[in-house]
């Protein structure tokens, strides 16, 4: 399933805020640097309204949620390109993730250390950037030198090796200038010829805004997510703000009170299923439905996926056998009541393999075997 590692300055709300998403309270929060040295791995259920009123619709017995799973990656520091606290293992953490959240101070505490001895997310940013874009410079320089030895054999290698090369030459610039390499422009050849690096700074990123209590009804109040919301924008990254306090308060709640809780905070609903969500998109995730007796279940698949592609997502056979697969938005799915009456309406589509699959369908594939 997809990664998305957690990454941060120490004492910035990371482990407060896993814990809250995987509700499972291993990792201790605690007022020390170092941790959690082990990466932590959850497996979270991405909130979606749609699959339970499909779920009551078909009378299923159980609803299956999409899935993401979080690392806690924790230890970045300043100088872990350098391989200083423990730093270098924690970059080949974050290599293995689909995508970075990194947390950002946004409340203050006297009572809890800010590594660089004041919260300026700015500066957080900064920090952490500059060792992902280190440690991209380094691997970018190992790899040019490989590349000039030019051990292409064909025509076809040699092609992809010139991409590669025109490639690191656009992102290692944009690097020397504290620019990720995703804010780069490459041809969809080069951005392939490049995939294998694994380039940190490739990475689609969300900053958490991690603000105090109180700034949660309006977090644009607050100047420090202001200027994580600047940051965010300039990096092309998106940003989420929460209060991994509060999350992590509510999962210790019974689940009848949480509500009023919320209420009390002036706010509706928890930022949890939003930031599981910012991921989702961010990824470029889409979600359809299979819905029957048996089961409702969400499946992810990617932005464009045609019909036999999504199919290969529930099994590879499914993939190899499609013959067709029978679509029914979600909205006329609800409108109609059930596939069958869907179907009765002519609302239920037989689509064939060049179909592209939209958010939301529900799908009913067949297929032989
Ligand atoms: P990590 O080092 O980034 O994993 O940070 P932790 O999650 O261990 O948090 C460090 C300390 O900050 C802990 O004492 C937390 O209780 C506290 N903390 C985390 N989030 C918040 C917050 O939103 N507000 C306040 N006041 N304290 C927080």
């Amino acid at each position: 399933s997809l990664r998305a590692g957690i990454v941060g300055l120490p004492n910035v709300g990371k482990s407060t805020l896993f814990n809250a998403v995987v509700e499972n309270g291993k990792a201790q929060a605690a007022n020390f640097p170092f941790c959690t040295i082990e990466p932590n791995v959850g497996i979270v259920a991405v909130p979606d309204s749609r699959l339970h009123v499909l779920s009551d619709l078909s009378k299923s017995q159980r609803a299956v949620p999409a899935s993401i799973e979080f690392v806690d990656i924790a230890g970045l520091v300043k100088g872990a390109s350098q391989g200083e606290g423990l730093g270098n293992k924690f970059l080949s953490h974050i290599r293995e993730v689909d995508s970075i959240l990194q947390v950002v101070r946004c409340f203050e505490d006297n009572d809890i250390v800010h590594v660089n001895g004041k919260v300026d997310p700015k500066s957080d940013i900064d920090v952490i950037n500059l060792e992902l874009v280190f440690s991209d410079l380094d691997q970018i320089d190992k790899r040019m030198d490989k590349l000039k030895k030019g051990k292409a054999k064909d025509s076809q290698s040699k092609l992809k090796e010139e991409a590669e090369k025109s490639a690191l030459e656009k992102i290692r610039e944009a690097l020397m200038d504290g620019k990720p390499a995703r804010s780069v422009t490459l041809t969809d050849f080069e951005r392939d010829a490049v995939k294998h690096l694994c380039l940190l700074t490739m990475k689609p990123v969300i900053y958490v805004a991690n603000v105090a209590e109180s700034d949660l009804a309006d977090p644009a109040n607050n100047n420090y997510v202001k200027n994580v919301t600047n940051v965010a924008s300039e990096l092309q990254s998106g940003i989420v703000t929460i209060s991994a306090q509060v999350e992590a308060e509510l999962t210790e709640l019974p689940v009848e009170e949480r509500q009023e809780y919320l209420q009390s905070l002036g706010v509706s609903e928890s930022g949890l299923g939003n930031l599981i969500r910012a991921t989702y998109d961010l990824l470029g995730l889409r979600t359809y439905f299979t819905s029957g007796e048996k089961e409702t279940k969400a499946w992810t698949i990617l932005a464009g996926m045609t019909a036999p592609q999504a199919a290969g997502v529930i099994h590879s056979d499914f993939e190899k056998g499609f013959i067709r697969a029978e679509t029914v938005s979600y909205d006329d799915f609800v409108a109609a009541g059930s596939l069958g009456a869907a179907r009765e309406k002519g609302l239920l589509r037989s689509e064939g393999k060049d179909y592209v699959v939209q958010e939301g369908d529900v799908m009913l594939f067949r297929f032989n075997v």
